[in-house]
């Protein structure tokens, strides 16, 4: 085991969990044993819960600048361990080295936008009638948990650490099971930041610990990335409890390849969407639409694919159950009649025999009734169906019930134009393969890809963070009684 059993982090402290019941951490790049993680039990959140009670009134009243000051010097330490965190974040994940200093790089943008909050958050005032003023203020909730995925140790994580915390929440949270070591780093690095004990807390475990955060009456608010089938189950829990929720689900991109695309811009686009991360993203493009005559193009997206290799700018699948879960897509694909023009079955990486890595895979005659065109497989495969029209390819994208992205590649305005309107997406890029929004826009999908009010990440966070306090004053006894005193 390389590292140490993995523990809590509560109170500013790391503590073993009440429950000796563990799970064993794999690396997905060589099969290694990397630690252990405790399955919490009930009294470990409560634990946490009192410790993040304990710490908010004072972290609530402190002012917002005084807050975010923390957050300055956590941005500070994410860049001074940007290469600690980006090893630590592919060997837990499998994710290249590349692609875990864009995580880490994506942090501290997400920081940056914390430490914005204070500029953002200016509440408004008005003399409503002589001498009257209303005014309002972004209260904090209290307790906040948030629950996150595999497939971003770090980045979704800070999704909402920074933001709930400049916001004068505390806050606890539920790291994924097969990638918890990121998150005790960075409440080591929350800690050397300056943040006060007991503001930020992990408690580590699986379903248990997910209905706990759901069902303690102390916890306000929960936010919650991971799949679809869960994130119904969190938001249903969360809110029967009566908490604020915001639960991030799964997502079956489609790209609509129109034929005046850019061949090369296209098909690299395409080829970086679907593979980057292994197809582990929730923007990753899993579903092409090529509409019309794109067969030039779709020959480029194959050339681009075969230039991707396991090991070395392509990482492994979360572990062996991802793999033969994706290769099984592709074998039902083929059996069903589609064409596999790259196929990433049976991928080994030299030296790495245990590692669980699929090839980038390009399946085309993809139907919309075949499961590769309906689910979503999240690893590197892209399924391609074909249209004649704009028209059809809308019918088949808005008819997934997913919607955290759509993306058309074209050179005609217009025509992006008809398509941004008509898909069925939160977020929709144009010649983009992956059209996350950047800070201070903000990240969600639509659907079943999002349930809940407003987004996750930017300005639309601040509702989800606080509540709002109207207050009217008057002074100034000589302004008299009137129908609103
Ligand atoms: P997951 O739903 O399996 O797990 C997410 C979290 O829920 C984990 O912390 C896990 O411990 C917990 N969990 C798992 N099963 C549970 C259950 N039955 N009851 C209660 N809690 C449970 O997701 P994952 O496999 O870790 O991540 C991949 C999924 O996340 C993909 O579907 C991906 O699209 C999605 N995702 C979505 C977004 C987005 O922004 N919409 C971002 C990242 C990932």
């Amino acid at each position: 085991m390389k590292y140490p059993a993995i523990q809590n982090f509560i109170n500013g402290k790391f503590v073993s969990a009440s429950t000796t019941k563990t799970m064993d951490v794999i690396s997905p790049l060589n099969g290694s044993h990397l630690s252990t993680v405790p399955m919490s039990a009930y009294k470990d959140l409560d634990d946490a819960v009192r410790a993040a009670k304990a710490a908010f009134p004072s972290w609530s009243r402190t002012p917002i600048k005084e807050r975010v000051q923390v957050l300055f010097k956590y941005k500070y330490l994410l860049e001074k361990y940007l290469k600690e965190l980006s090893e630590l974040c592919t060997e837990e994940n499998g994710k290249t080295y590349n692609e875990s200093v864009a995580e880490i790089e994506k942090c501290v943008e997400l920081t940056e936008f914390a430490t914005s909050l204070p500029q953002l958050i200016t509440g408004e005032v008005l003399e409503v009638s002589r001498g009257v003023e209303c005014r309002t203020e972004h209260a904090p909730l209290g307790v906040v948990a948030s629950i996150v995925p595999f497939n971003f140790p770090s980045m979704v994580p800070n999704w909402t650490i920074p933001n709930a915390i400049a916001l004068g929440n505390c806050m606890i949270i539920k790291p994924s099971e097969k990638v918890p070591l990121s998150c005790g780093r960075l409440a080591e690095i929350l800690k050397e930041a300056g943040l006060p004990d007991g503001v930020f807390n992990v408690v580590h475990g699986d379903v248990e610990i997910v209905e706990a955060i759901c069902d303690h009456p102390g916890i306000e608010a929960v936010s919650f990335v991971g799949s679809t089938k869960v994130a119904k189950i969190v938001y249903q829990r969360a809110t029967q409890n009566l908490k604020r929720c915001l639960a991030l689900g799964g997502a079956k991109n489609h790209l609509m390849v129109l034929p005046d695309a850019i061949p090369d811009m296209t098909a690299q686009n395409v080829a970086a969407s679907m593979s980057g991360c292994a197809g582990q993203r929730c923007m990753a493009a899993s579903a092409m639409v090529a509409v019309g005559g794109v067969e030039h193009i779709i020959e480029k997206i194959c050339d681009e694919a075969r230039k991707i290799i396991p090991g070395k700018n392509l990482g492994a699948v979360i572990n062996k159950d991802s793999q033969q879960r994706i290769e099984k897509y592709i074998t039902e694909a083929e059996q069903q009649g589609a064409k596999i023009l790259v196929d990433g079955r049976n991928t080994k990486v030299a030296g790495s025999e245990n590692g669980t890595y699929v090839g980038p895979t390009v399946i085309d005659y993809v139907t919309p009734e075949m499961s590769v065109a309906k689910e979503e497989i999240f690893g590197p495969v892209i399924s391609i169906m074909r249209t004649k029209t704009v028209d059809e390819a809308l019918a088949i994208e808005n008819a997934n019930p997913y919607g955290n992205a759509a993306s058309v590649f074209t050179q005609n305005g217009g025509m992006a134009r008809y398509i941004i309107e008509r898909a069925s997406a939160g977020m929709i890029g144009v010649n983009v393969g992956v059209p996350v929004p950047r800070e201070p826009f903000s990240f969600g999908g639509w659907n079943e890809s999002k349930f809940g009010v407003g987004d996750i990440t930017g300005k639309s966070s601040i509702e989800f963070w606080t509540k709002l306090k109207k207050s009217t004053t008057k002074w100034n006894p000589e302004a008299g009684i009137n129908w609103m005193s």
